[in-house]
């Protein structure tokens, strides 16, 4: 019986958490973001002079009730019991890491004689949490797509026939926690560093209680890397910042377009690393993954899949 009840009320927990992502503005599905998403679909519908009307340009059957997409939502949902058992009880470690170093350091360099202003330190933390989390998030993308054993897992995201915004939470459990790691590794170091540097005056630049980049990113059409709506940048921006439509060429089945793309917000590694795509002039692209005769349709199979196919090997 108390069996029972501690499944109800994990389920009723993993229900909650997923709704809670539509009204969080740390998550990238927070309604405002897929609004004004929305509205940069609908300048994306008038440069097409499309004759279909713009509310079946966005909610293409195809798009939104195809198998593939049913596999996103239900990876979405089956997530959310991952973070609650595997994530949530472990999100304290960031803080301890941040703890020791700041430890580390005052032990051995002593109090610092000229700590960072407020302001510097709001302005410096931001930017370093942000990009040093981008810098590690390509990383591990990049040992994703060169590691074999990795790469099944992560095959998971790109066997994705169809793009919607929920493609993005279509991740292996295994791919969730190793990325939630690193982010809690990513906190803990910069937080501890900047703990030391400004005497404990920690502070982020936060807008609706949010990183401001964080924000801006999402507030200019993240929910559109997974889409069908082919937003670009200017070319100059898109060595800076990777577009929706760099994303969507991310998950593009032509050779040419393999391994490449590999950054989150910023394009400067894959420019660095020379696995760079810019838009160019815009095609029409398929979805999917290539190098496997399987299908990958249905959610037990994604979810087992890597298993399976590491196991033999
Ligand atoms: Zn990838
Ligand atoms: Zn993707």
């Amino acid at each position: 019986m108390n069996y029972f009840n501690d499944i109800i009320k994990l389920l009723n927990e993993a229900s909650d958490l997923s709704i809670s992502y539509f009204i969080n503005p740390e998550k990238r599905i927070y309604f405002l973001y897929l609004l004004s998403s929305i509205i940069l679909a609908y300048y994306i519908y008038r440069g097409k002079k499309d004759t279909v009307p713009f509310w079946k340009y966005i909610f293409k059957k195809k798009v939104w009730i195809s198998k593939s997409a049913f596999v996103d939502y239900l990876l979405f949902l089956f997530n959310s019991f991952i973070k609650i058992i595997f994530i949530g009880p472990y999100i304290f470690l960031g803080l301890y890491l941040a703890f020791y170093i700041n430890e580390y350091l005052l032990q051995n360099f002593g109090f610092i004689e000229e700590p960072l202003s407020k302001l510097q330190t709001m302005v410096l933390y931001t930017l370093s949490l942000t990009i040093f989390n981008d810098l590690f998030s390509y990383l591990i993308h990049y040992l994703m797509h060169r590691l074999p054993f990795l790469w099944e897992f992560h095959k998971i995201h790109h066997s994705a026939t169809s793009l919607n915004p929920l493609t993005q939470y279509r991740i292996h459990p295994i791919e969730l926690i190793i990325n939630n790691f690193r982010s809690i590794l990513v906190f803990g170091l910069i937080t501890g560093i900047f703990d030391y540097m400004s005497s404990n005056q920690i502070n982020k630049l936060i807008f609706l209680g949010v990183n401001i980049f964080s924000f801006l990113f999402c507030v200019f059409g993240a929910n559109l890397r997974h889409s069908h709506v082919k937003l670009s940048y200017p070319k100059i921006l898109e060595y800076l910042f990777i577009s929706p439509y760099q994303h969507q060429i991310h998950h593009s089945i032509r050779k040419e377009h393999h391994n490449k793309n590999l950054g989150s917000k910023l394009a400067v590694w894959d420019w660095l690393f020379g696995t760079l795509i810019l838009s160019g002039s815009k095609k029409s692209l398929r979805f999917g993954v290539t190098d496997t005769k399987q299908k990958y349709t249905s959610f037990i199979y994604n979810l087992i899949a890597p298993f399976k196919h590491i196991f033999r090997k």
